[in-house]
């Protein structure tokens, strides 16, 4: 999965998007709580996709904005790169290739703290990957992540491997972070947006400069095949599945709209789109520039 770069510009900014890779997903029982194994593979029939498994895609974004260089998610990491044989955690030769050396990198932005999105801030020997970065987390994940009681409360299994995996990542970082809170810039010509539901603080982001503007999603939707079509679907991985899809339908009929381009984290390389309405949900046309 080495090499693959793909750069546009809104206004001003260059996007350039890279891979983390994938992971091959089980079409089973487990991935929707409100619908059948037998209506998901018609979903993914209906794509053309195969109907045993899934492929789960990661792609990263660096933006070029006023004179710095900012990573929006960092991937599953390095550690995961040996464990998978290099079918995931990428990100970091995939940087070098698009000649970006990850120690010049400015700021690194959180969206959300699911493992394919922070275990990428640490190398396999729990170093820093991007030892110059300021990260940016959204205030509202960081306090419930970080909150003893919460983890205390958190239900076996997903919940609380979870609070463990983010413990261990932002301890080895000593907990140095920079908090951000929703409808304000955090970096020149990007502005967080609140999309609740995947999980507590689950954050997208508007990116504007020269009266272009590109709306990047993080996971507010999934698969494209299945949760596109079926935006009220509920996920296993959705911390709150009907906060989720509500916050999906809400996000999708604005972008609809005010016919905004996305840039979606689980989308299909280039992982860039337009929205359309189609029968009661979406369809998701990736495109390779804007
Ligand atoms: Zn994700």
């Amino acid at each position: 999965m080495a090499g693959d770069v793909h750069r546009y510009k809104v206004g001003d900014i260059e996007v350039t998007v890279l891979t983390d890779g994938f992971r091959m997903v089980p079409v089973d029982g487990n991935y929707l709580s409100n619908a059948g194994v037998d209506d998901l593979q018609k979903a993914l029939a209906a794509a053309g996709q195969p109907t045993d498994k899934m492929k789960n895609t990661y792609a990263p974004i660096v933006l070029s904005t006023g004179g710095k260089r900012v990573l929006f998610d960092t991937g599953n990491g390095e550690a995961a790169a040996a464990q998978s044989k290099g079918e995931r955690g990428t990100l970091n030769a995939n940087l070098a290739a698009a000649g970006i050396d990850r120690s010049a990198i400015d700021v690194v932005v959180i969206s959300h703290f699911h493992a394919d999105h922070v275990n990428g801030l640490l190398m396999a020997d729990g170093g820093r990957a991007f030892p110059k970065a300021e990260i940016l987390v959204p205030e509202n994940e960081w306090k419930f992540w970080m909150d003893d009681g919460e983890m205390s409360r958190a239900s076996k299994g997903r919940m609380t491997e979870l609070f463990a995996n983010n413990r261990r990542v932002f301890d080895a970082l000593g907990r140095k972070v920079t908090t951000y809170a929703w409808d304000k810039e955090i970096v020149p010509g990007v502005t967080a947006v609140g999309t609740p539901g995947h999980s507590i603080g689950h954050t997208s982001f508007i990116v504007a400069s020269g009266g272009k503007k590109l709306f990047v999603q993080s996971d507010v939707c999934n698969n494209v095949a299945v949760f596109a079509p079926y935006p009220d679907w509920h996920g296993f991985f959705d911390q709150d599945p009907p906060k989720a899809a509500a916050t999906r339908r809400k996000v999708y009929d604005m972008l609809v709209t005010e016919k905004l381009p996305v840039q979606g984290y689980h989308f299909p390389f280039p992982a860039l789109a337009r929205i359309e309405k189609q029968g009661g949900g979406y369809r998701v046309n990736v495109m390779s520039s804007l």
